[in-house]
Formats: C-alpha cells, structure tokens, sequence
C-alpha cells in the first residue's frame, strides 16, 4: 500500500500508545495510577453547561460561520480584552476544534514545503508532527546550559534563510517553567525585526504559581497593525478544565485569519456550535473556578515537589505553572520509553516518557490529579526503583515482590 512521504513522516505517539495500554488495564481492574495525563479534574462550569443546554434544549442545532458564531468572536474579544489589555475585531480572531486545531490552520497558512519552524526543546509532542504536516521542517532549539529556558543566543543561532516561525508555549508543557519578561520582550522584537511569524500558545496562562503573572507578548509589540506576524492561541481545555469541548481560538491580522478560516473550512468547517455556547458560557461566566483550580494545582505542585525531593538521584527544576513537572530520572534508566513501559508493566503507575517532548531520560509526571493518587503513584515508583526500599509492595489486596533489583 502507497501511503504519502508526509504521512510516513508522522511519529506514532508513544504517549497516545501507553494511554490506549493504562486504559485497557483500568477497564479490566488494574489499579492504575495516572500521572501521565493533560487534562484537569476540575468540573465543567456551570455556566458552561447553563449555555449548552439552553441552545440543546432549543434543537436548533446548525452549522456556524466557520470562524466561529458572533457571540464567540465576541467572548473572545473579550478575553483578549481582559487578560491582554489589547483591542480587537471580529476579524482578528478565529474559533477552532481546540487549540490545537488554532495551531495547525494557523501553520497551513504561514509555512511551505522545507521553511523552518523554531522551538525551544523540551516541547509539546505535537509541534514537530504539526510542522511535519505543513512538510516543513521542526527545529527544536535545546538550550546550551542544560536548562530549560532557552535564551536568545540559543534562538538566534538557529534562525537561517530557511527560518519561517518561532513558537513559544510559556507556561510550557512539559517542564512548567515560565519563560521571563525579558525573553518574551527580546522574543517579540527580534521576530518583528527579522519578519518571523511569531505564535504564542499561551494556553497555560491562567495556570501560575506562587503570584507569578503571565507575560502579555503585546506590550512589546511595536507593529500592531495589518502586517503583524504575531499570532496568540488560547483555549479553554487547561483554564476551564473543558478537554472534552474542543474549543480554542487565535487572535491575529485580519489577513492570517481570513485565511486560517479558509482553511478551517475546507478541513472541519465551524467548530461544534453547541461547543462554542458552552466556550462562551466558561469565558463570560463566573471566573472563580479558574482560581481554584489554580490553586489545587498549586498545592498539588508543593505535594509532587516535596514528595521527589525524598527521592534520590532525581533531577527536576520546580514548575512556576502548568499541571506538569519533568524530573530527570537518567540515574535510574536512560531511556525514558523503556522507564515508563517498565513502571506502568510493574507498578501500574502510567508516566509520560520524557524522549517524547525532546528530551531521553526524564518523565514528565502530572500533578492534574488528586493528592491521593501523586502520593500514592510517586510511592509506588520510588518502591520499584530504590533499592533501599522494603521487598514487598501492597496494592489494595495485590501483594507486589520485587524480584527486579
Ligand atoms: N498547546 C499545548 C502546549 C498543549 O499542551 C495543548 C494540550 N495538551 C494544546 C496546545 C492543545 O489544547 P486543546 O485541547 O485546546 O487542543
């Protein structure tokens, strides 16, 4: 069977792959732990659910524009107005199936076959295979010192003729870290200066820790105007706890929108209607599930972080935002497919292997579940990889005999 060079070109997910694995094992009783996963446990906002039902009550559920209905443009005009301080139009903004779908259309419009995409590694998995889409070319930039904050000069020594975008995903998955006012600033003058698309996924914004404020990339903006490059992505799957509606948005000229919107179009025309009134009831509703939210992940940071601090041989840099932290466990296993298929095979705890996000030998470990399951998940694999640990594990009943170290 003849199958296209791109579609060859695409990664099987290792992460899509151990999930399938934790959730045939649950299904069949397994205790599994989950500290693999991407979504927070919190309840859908009842203002959310208030707007979808009204509009499923009235059984006039149709197709929408396909950039999204008035009063979502309108909610997300809004948003930008209150958590950017910036003006902007209907036909600055696109509605989209998630974030995701926001990125994607939004590469289709900038990127041709061989222009390079730059990104700071570690990443979210689907940079590179979304890049890989468009047939352009994934530059992941892995910081010099180690660290993963990348500076400019690690930036820039990557830019060539070839060099179309830069994105940035600050709070960033899968490390946590919050890239500085600073480097948001040099970032978006560099970009303006070079004629580089720049797009911010600043899906995690709302999600800081310990009073740390989000960077809005407009105040250094000196071209605000038709010929921007800048192109900023929400959504509310991480802030409102919404995964399963599959709405997020971009904001950026009119141009780039009209032409993602033709490109939505053609691919799944406008997202769900009955999706965007429930967006529109999360963003326009009461905002106090955000900061609660907010503030059990937080609490479940410190519970994680004091937890891998009693564990030997773990490097990890404490996470100013998300619901993740990337801990380097290469003292343990070097290669971090391997580590995380032998922890959820043996201990039933599912992790996400770090070579997944640009990085071998860590394991990005959530924190979007409850304490029970971070105390629990991080006792049972300090249990199967410290050898000065007991013999013996019990799970419920489940009697657990190390016979591995
Ligand atoms: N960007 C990042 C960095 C993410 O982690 C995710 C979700 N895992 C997305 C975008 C996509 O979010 P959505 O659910 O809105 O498609």
């Amino acid at each position: 069977m003849s199958i296209s060079i791109i579609g060859r070109s695409i990664a099987v997910s290792a992460t899509l792959l151990l999930n399938e694995k934790a959730a045939i094992l649950r299904a069949k009783g397994e205790p599994i732990i989950h500290l693999g996963g991407g979504e927070p446990q919190s309840k859908t906002p009842i203002d959310a659910i208030t707007s979808f039902t009204g509009l499923l009550n009235s059984g006039e559920i149709r197709y929408t524009p396909v950039d999204g209905t008035v009063e979502m443009k309108q909610a997300i005009i809004r948003y930008t107005q209150e958590y950017y301080d910036r003006k902007v139009k209907p036909e600055n903004v696109i509605a989209s199936s998630g974030a995701k779908q926001a990125i994607m259309v939004a590469l289709q419009t900038i990127l041709d076959p061989q222009d390079e995409v730059i990104f700071p590694a570690p990443y979210w998995v689907s940079y590179p295979e979304m890049v890989k889409l468009c047939g352009a070319v994934p530059v992941p930039v892995h910081p010099e010192d180690g660290s993963f904050h990348p500076r400019m000069q690690d930036i820039m020594e990557n830019v060539t003729s070839y060099t179309k975008a830069i994105i940035l995903n600050s709070p960033n998955n899968p490390t946590g870290v919050v890239y500085t006012e600073e480097f948001i600033k040099e970032m978006v003058e560099f970009c303006e200066k070079e004629g580089l698309y720049l797009i911010m996924d600043d899906i995690y914004s709302r999600l800081l820790f310990d009073g740390k404020k989000p960077v809005n990339c407009y105040k250094y903006a000196k071209n605000l105007d038709e010929s921007s490059k800048l192109i900023v992505v929400n959504g509310i799957s991480k802030q409102y706890g919404m995964t399963g509606f599959r709405i997020g948005w971009a904001v950026a000229s009119k141009k780039l929108i009209s032409v993602m919107s033709n490109i939505q179009g053609h691919q799944t025309a406008g997202p769900a209607v009955l999706l965007q009134k429930a967006a529109i009831g999360a963003i326009t509703g009461i905002q106090t599930g955000v900061e609660s939210l907010r503030l059990t992940l937080e609490n479940n940071r410190n519970v994680m972080i004091a937890r891998l601090k009693a564990f030997d041989g773990l490097k990890f840099t404490k996470p100013d935002g998300t619901f993740y932290v990337y801990v380097d466990f290469s003292a343990y296993d070097k290669d971090s497919a391997r580590l995380s298929k032998f922890l959820l095979d043996k201990v039933r705890v599912l992790t996400m292997p770090g070579v997944e996000f640009g990085k071998d030998g860590y394991l990005r470990l959530s924190y979007c579940g409850g304490i029970k399951g971070i105390t629990q998940g991080l006792e049972r694999i300090k249990w199967a990889l410290d050898p000065n640990s007991p013999n013996e594990l019990y799970i419920g009943e489940r009697k657990l005999t190390r016979d591995w170290l």
